[in-house]
């Protein structure tokens, strides 16, 4: 870790690119800026953001300087100090959410203030600035997340299911927070008796030194962070986009940037199954391969930088029988839209084994990244399935793992995986591919510790010491939520536009003399796209496609 030179107070800093990551604006950058504002002054002391606020103003410090730091309890950790010609913000700046930190002036001096939508509209305009800005605010956030400093602690063991749930929910998330281990922090004692807790209701979760959330849900967690808080519920919307996959991203960035006022709904994190892949290396323009997660980071604040809202919310129920269309909320609430992009993708298959639950997230895991890869480091592990994603798996893994065993039903890998995963796994000396072979007993008391696997072909079953299995096995759709509104396919899968015989759309009651555009469901105006789509492609890129594509449709219905 390079620490900050000693001109600059504050954190460390784990990148050397100091200057992209507190860059100085030219008087002629800065004239731009004011423009879009006004100039105020400021005197010593005097707060400008407090920790918590929503849809924060955006300040250029002219002449003075600005102090960020993060209070907890009576105590105050200087984060960084803004001179002449810097700005303040990071990511929250663009989605309106809670500030992590308080802004306050230490000199006499002078800014210009812009409050969220100035701030929005300088971004969406001005491309040099949207450059520099987007760029200090991404390597921030980085840095936060790197320092483990935000507003909130989570108190955990690496042995709990909920602890990797919460952790994963907050790093893909991107939400930056500290993390206290009860089997290796001998401090932590002192911290459960302020908020008196007990060492069995852990994880907790410390939002802003205040509260206390005793095992939260991811909604309970979203609450508390006041992910929702900036959005307004209560207008129609032009589109509605549920689910933040790869193609509900995709819908909302062109949705946004097109002019459209654009809500998506996620019920965890967005990314989608995308956000859980280790290594993306066949998506288009990225010849090293990005992370699921990297990619669906910088998409979502590109859908933030256009204007989309983003809801952290499980829809429940699509009502159909009426226009505007109404989406209704796990907690009861209800949004309406003109339009809808169901982007919902699918969900893992899960191993048909008695006592699997037990071990889910506690040595059975449905994705392979970074945070899992840290927990089995130079052990052995499984990992099961014989498609893309299982591939990815093994390699990844293998770059750390003692031993990774692959397990397949069939024969081979040839009829499932992309040729140069295949040749990967071939060539990897730690990786033991087992065909035909089947996981059919888990044991172990809090954590997985052994798994016992059969050979189809001989019978013969083996018992062995492993902690850790990856189960790739492939997903149904997410459309049991949608109540008979639109026509699916035999296995669940949502029918769109020439898929959709005459007799889905008499069943339907199809009202309109025109045939349901491309990605149109068999409900007006209701559009499907990636994985949840019958005959769909299940790839990034067609998501991503699809998600685009299904935009140009909607305008189209918002004028008819
Ligand atoms: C581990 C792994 C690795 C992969 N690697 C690759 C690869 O290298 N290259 C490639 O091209 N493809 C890859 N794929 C496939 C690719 O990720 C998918 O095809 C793609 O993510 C589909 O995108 P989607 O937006 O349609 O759906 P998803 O990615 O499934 O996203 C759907 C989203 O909807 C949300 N959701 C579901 N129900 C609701 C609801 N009721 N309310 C609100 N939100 C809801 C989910 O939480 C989820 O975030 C991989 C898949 C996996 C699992």
């Amino acid at each position: 870790m390079t620490t900050m030179s000693n001109t600059r107070r504050g954190l460390p800093l784990t990148s050397s690119r100091i200057e992209k990551i507190f860059p100085k604006l030219t008087p002629a950058q800065i004239d731009r800026i004011a423009a879009h504002g006004r100039i105020r002054s400021v005197q010593p002391g005097e707060v400008l953001i407090e920790q918590g606020d929503t849809s924060v103003p955006f300040f250029v410090v002219i002449t003075g300087e600005l102090e960020i730091v993060r209070p907890f309890d009576a105590y105050e950790t200087l984060v960084t100090v803004h001179g002449s010609g810097e700005f303040t913000g990071e990511v929250n700046m663009l989605s309106g959410r809670r500030s992590f930190f308080r802004a306050r002036a230490t000199k006499p001096g002078k800014v210009i203030e812009l409050d969220h939508q100035q701030m929005l509209t300088l971004v969406q305009t001005d491309a040099e600035l949207s450059d520099i800005l987007m760029r200090a605010f991404i390597l921030r956030r980085v840095e936060l997340i790197a320092a483990g400093v935000g507003d909130i602690i989570l108190i955990g063991s690496t042995y709990c299911a909920s602890t990797l749930r919460i952790k994963e929910f907050l790093m893909r998330n991107g939400h930056p927070y500290s993390y206290i281990d009860l089997e290796c922090d001998p401090d932590v004692q002192n911290l459960l008796d302020s908020f008196k807790i007990s060492a069995s209701e852990i994880p907790v979760l410390i939002c802003r030194g205040q509260l206390a959330l005793r095992n939260p849900s991811n909604q309970q967690i979203a609450d508390c962070l006041g992910f929702n808080e900036s959005v307004d519920q209560t207008h129609v919307r032009d589109l509605v986009v549920i689910g933040a996959g790869p193609s509900g991203l995709a819908a909302a960035v062109y949705g946004a940037s097109e002019g459209l006022d654009v809500l998506v709904l996620e019920t965890s994190s967005p990314g989608g199954q995308a956000g859980s892949s280790s290594k993306i290396e066949n998506y288009l323009g990225f010849p090293t391969g990005i992370t699921g997660q990297e990619l669906a980071a910088r998409a979502y604040l590109q859908a933030q930088k256009f204007g989309a809202h983003m809801l952290i919310a499980k829809a429940t129920r699509l009502i159909c029988d009426r226009k505007p269309y109404v989406i209704e909320f796990e907690n009861g609430a209800r949004i309406s839209t003109r339009t809808v992009v169901i982007a919902t993708g699918a969900q893992y298959r899960k191993l048909p084994l008695e006592n699997l639950s037990r071990f889910e997230g506690a040595g059975v895991y449905y994705g392979a990244t970074f945070v899992e890869a840290q927990l089995c480091g130079g052990e052995e592990v499984i990992v099961v399935g014989g498609g893309n994603s299982a591939g990815q798996a093994a390699v990844f893994l293998a770059q750390t793992a003692k031993r990774v065993y692959m397990l397949v039903r069939s024969a081979g890998l040839a009829a499932s995986m992309s040729r140069y995963l295949i040749r990967r796994i071939e060539n990897s000396p730690t990786i033991t591919l087992r065909p035909q072979t089947e996981i059919v007993a888990l044991e172990g008391d809090n954590h997985l510790n052994s798994a016992y696997w059969r050979n189809g072909r001989t019978g013969q079953t083996e018992k062995h010491e492993i902690s850790h299995i990856f189960v790739m096995t492939g997903a149904d759709p997410n459309t049991h939520w949608l109540n008979g509104c639109m026509a699916l396919d035999s296995k669940g899968f949502i029918k769109t536009g020439p898929d959709l015989l005459p007799e889905d759309l008499g069943a339907a009651g199809w009202p309109l003399t025109r045939p349901p555009y491309l990605l149109e469901t068999s409900l007006p105006g209701v559009f499907a796209v990636g994985d949840v789509r019958g005959g769909s492609i299940k790839r990034v890129a067609s998501a991503v496609g699809e998600g685009s594509i299904a935009i140009s449709f909607i305008h189209k219905v918002l004028q008819e």
